[in-house]
């Protein structure tokens, strides 16, 4: 093994995982950040992982990107996928108002296996270079993230407007929760030193 790829393997991972309907975009948004172009055909039952290094915020890591397509009908392969991601992208059309029906259903089935309500999340409202056949507005979609607690951003796979950026702050959310979490096991760890000092 080179040194290099001795390197690369010992760099934080980020997990990534898309969700959302099938045609709202998944594939390509994957496919624009990974390679920089826009695929309009990709397979649509095709599901498949994606891996890259790169620098946040001054810091070299990589991201591993799942993207689903539709195998998480079957609930075990679901809750698999969902288990093992740290940080979930949530994808809709802005030119398809089912797709953005169905995202509740989405949030729920990831809660269910990450206990934690606070999981690193963004809504996204694909397709936006389609701004004249718009059937979701950016309020309504504003205030579904906001009952979440999470942020909407509203992206082009095609034009790749906000592809980059909705990455970049999933991965810095991911990021901070896993410093935080540290943080947090460090404590214990100390308070229960004290426990077994005293
Ligand atoms: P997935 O099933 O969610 O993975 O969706 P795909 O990535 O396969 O995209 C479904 C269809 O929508 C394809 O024909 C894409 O070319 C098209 N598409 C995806 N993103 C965009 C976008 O941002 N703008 C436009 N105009 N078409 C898009
Ligand atoms: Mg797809």
């Amino acid at each position: 093994m080179s040194r290099g790829k001795e390197r690369a393997s010992e760099l934080a991972v980020h997990k990534v995982i898309m969700v959302g309907s099938g045609g709202v975009g998944k594939s390509a948004l994957t496919l624009q950040f990974m390679y920089d172009e826009f695929v309009e055909d990709y397979e649509p039952t095709k599901a498949d992982s994606y891996r890259k290094k790169l620098t946040l915020n001054g810091a070299e890591c990589q991201i591993d990107i799942l993207d689903t397509a539709g195998q998480e009908d079957y609930a075990v392969i679901r809750d698999n996928y969902f288990r093992s991601g740290e940080g979930f992208l949530c994808v809709f059309s802005i030119v398809e108002r089912e797709s953005f029906a169905v995202m509740s259903d989405f949030r729920e089935q990831i809660l269910r296996v990450k206990v934690d309500v606070q999981i690193p999340m963004i809504l996204v409202g694909n397709k936006v270079d389609l701004a004249d056949r718009r059937e979701v507005s950016q309020q309504e979609a504003e205030d579904l993230a906001q009952s979440w607690g999470v942020n909407y951003v509203e992206t082009s796979a095609k034009t790749r407007v906000n592809v980059e950026k909705v990455y970049l702050a999933l991965m810095t959310d991911i990021s901070k929760r896993k410093h935080g979490s540290e943080q947090q096991q460090d404590k214990h760890k100390k308070k229960k030193r004290k426990c077994i000092l005293l």
